[in-house]
């Protein structure tokens, strides 16, 4: 067979750009839902609006079997670990939408114990503003992290989640060593970061 041939049969493109179009169009939702956003949430993967036109109708449950975490709603200090061993737990590689004003910022919630925004301990990916964001909003939300994940390359998402795992190992390391429990722990590393000017804790 001559190369002239082959044209027709052969297709090359990039490792990243291949698997990249794998993993936007085949994410696995998992809600991390505790206020209002997540009833909101409920209409996005319903027939109206129906996320699974964007490859993401396999809703999930369970972190071990899903990739793509929304948080819809207000999280408290108290949950911020809890929402922190999640996402350790979810498949690789993995990604975040903060979805509505009291999950990107802590919202109206301006309280000693609201977390002022789930990017202090979880990397978030896409924000989408609103109270609560519509299901247009989510949904664009969505498009917009598959453009994000088109255009990033493998080894940069590894490192992203390195330095998550990092962060989990410090927070391991206090507790243990500072006999506190794991919300105390996530607490003072917040602080301290905020101390040293730092947004977030990974
Ligand atoms: S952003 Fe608004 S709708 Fe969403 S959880 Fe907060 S208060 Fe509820």
């Amino acid at each position: 067979m001559s190369a002239q041939d082959l044209n027709d049969a052969v297709m090359t493109t990039r490792l990243d750009a291949v698997v990249n179009w794998a993993r936007k169009n085949s994410l696995w939702p998992m809600p991390f839902g505790t206020a209002c956003c997540a009833i909101e949430f409920m209409s996005v993967m319903a027939s109206k609006y129906d996320l699974s036109r964007f490859g993401a109708e396999a809703m999930r449950f369970s972190p071990r079997q899903s990739d793509m975490m929304l948080v819809l709603g207000t999280v408290t200090n108290k949950m911020a670990p809890v929402l922190r061993t999640i996402y350790a737990q979810m498949a690789e590689p993995k990604w975040v939408i903060s979805v509505g004003v009291c999950a990107s910022s802590g919202g109206m919630y301006r309280t000693y114990a609201t977390l002022q925004g789930i990017d202090r301990v979880v990397p978030v990916d896409v924000y989408v503003p609103g109270c609560p964001p519509r299901p247009e909003s989510m949904i664009y939300g969505v498009m917009k992290l598959q453009e994000k994940i088109e255009k990033e390359s493998l080894s940069m998402r590894k490192d992203h989640i390195r330095r998550f795992y990092e962060s989990l190992d410090r927070q391991r390391g206090i507790e243990r060593d500072q006999k506190l429990t794991e919300q105390q722990a996530v607490r003072s590393m917040v602080l301290d970061a905020a101390d040293h000017n730092l947004a977030t804790i990974y």
